[in-house]
């Protein structure tokens, strides 16, 4: 199912291919988010001409809306958003504990009010696993309890515990033919929490690992703090997944301590407000210093958006509130991730990765504005 096929002599970085029922996927790999079942704004060419991989999609969001009936009824997700390539759904988790209202945490899951009409709702490791079930995504995540980073230490030690009980129940239900599980270890940033968390975890025999709690609001050191007491607990031969991570930088941090998965809302998200990542950071393509600049987005870039049109006319399709400027905006980001995460495992195909990681981070120009913005939603 995963073959590790070469490991960074510089770094904990690491090559690998994810064998899916729905086809292979070349690790370290990014996610484009496709929250309700599309990448926002973008269509499932386009994301193939990018050289997308595998999505991710929303268990919440699609149970609400259109509902697990429609899915099933279209033949499964696959086939009801015509994405005929890998698909990993997350469990819900994050969303029952950070959208819903009035939450009720039970033994075997939540009862919430639905972010959107009220209508009271339960989700738990069974109903998760069934829903996951229903749509056949390749990859299903277990339902876990994601405190926020700000949570008192018994906090997180309760959530540890739900997350542990929760993972154990996950693994009993039924899965869609080929379906794999990962399981999640959750225990922000302290060492013992994160320990004892993976330890039981790891021992319910997943196909793979998630790290979650580490897109919560929390400073860039905390994540990697959480990265780094989780990843030794990881076994080598199974694909590790950073949950909603993060800036093209930390991408490249995170592979360096050795995860091969990443999810992320940024660069469909920022596309939005009119702004373009580019490999020295962000650019505002509605600044007025774009008025006259005919040159595209980034020199070099190899984007449907960067091959056709200037910062100019993008800045001037945004300031009109015309779709197409958002539409390429994202094009420009959704690519500049996905031909990152191939640089990447071309640089540690070529035993080059450790010299590539020093001068792109010490290019990268972070910008607070962006690291907010991933918070914001997911
Ligand atoms: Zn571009």
């Amino acid at each position: 199912m995963f073959e590790l096929l070469q490991t960074d002599s510089t770094s904990k970085a690491r090559r690998g291919r994810l064998t899916t029922a729905h086809g292979v996927v070349d690790t370290p790999v990014f996610m484009p988010v496709g929250t309700q079942g599309s990448v926002k704004a973008l269509d499932p060419r386009e994301l193939e001409e990018m050289g997308t991989q595998i999505i991710l999609a929303n268990t919440y969001h699609l149970s609400i809306r259109p509902g697990i009936e429609i899915i099933r009824g279209a033949g499964g997700l696959h086939r009801f958003i015509n994405w005929p390539h890998p698909i990993l759904t997350d469990s819900g988790g994050f969303q029952v504990f950070s959208l819903a209202k009035i939450r009720k945490i039970k033994s075997h899951g939540v009862e919430f009010r639905s972010h959107l009409d009220g209508a009271l709702l339960f989700l738990g490791p069974k109903e998760a696993m069934e829903i996951q079930r229903a749509f056949g995504s390749d990859i299903a995540m277990v339902f876990d309890e994601c405190p926020p980073h700000t949570s008192t230490p018994r906090e997180f030690r309760s959530a540890v515990e739900r997350t542990i009980r929760w993972a154990k129940e996950c693994r009993e239900q039924p899965r869609a033919p080929g379906q794999l599980v990962f399981g999640i270890v959750q225990g922000g940033a302290q060492a013992a929490l994160r320990a004892e968390c993976a330890r039981a975890i790891v021992a319910m025999n997943f196909d793979g690992y998630a790290i979650g709690g580490v897109s919560v609001g929390e400073p860039e050191r905390e994540i990697f703090k959480a990265v780094e007491l989780t990843e030794p607990f990881l076994p080598a031969d199974l694909p590790r997944y950073a949950m909603g991570l993060g800036t093209p930088a930390q991408l490249v941090e995170l592979v360096a301590r050795g995860i091969d998965m990443f999810d992320c809302v940024l660069p469909t998200r920022v596309a939005r407000n009119g702004t373009a990542f580019t490999n020295k950071g962000t650019v505002s393509v509605k600044a007025g210093f774009n008025k006259a600049d005919f040159r595209p987005i980034e020199e070099g870039c190899a984007c449907f958006a960067c091959r056709q049109f200037s910062r100019a006319y993008l800045r001037h399709l945004l300031n009109v509130n015309e779709i197409l400027g958002l539409r390429m905006v994202s094009v420009h980001n959704s690519h500049l991730y996905l031909k990152l995460m191939a640089d990447i495992r071309a640089h540690l195909a070529a035993g080059t990765f450790g010299e590539f990681r020093r001068e792109f981070v010490a290019n990268y120009v972070p910008s607070r504005r962006v690291l907010s913005a991933r918070d914001a939603e997911r």
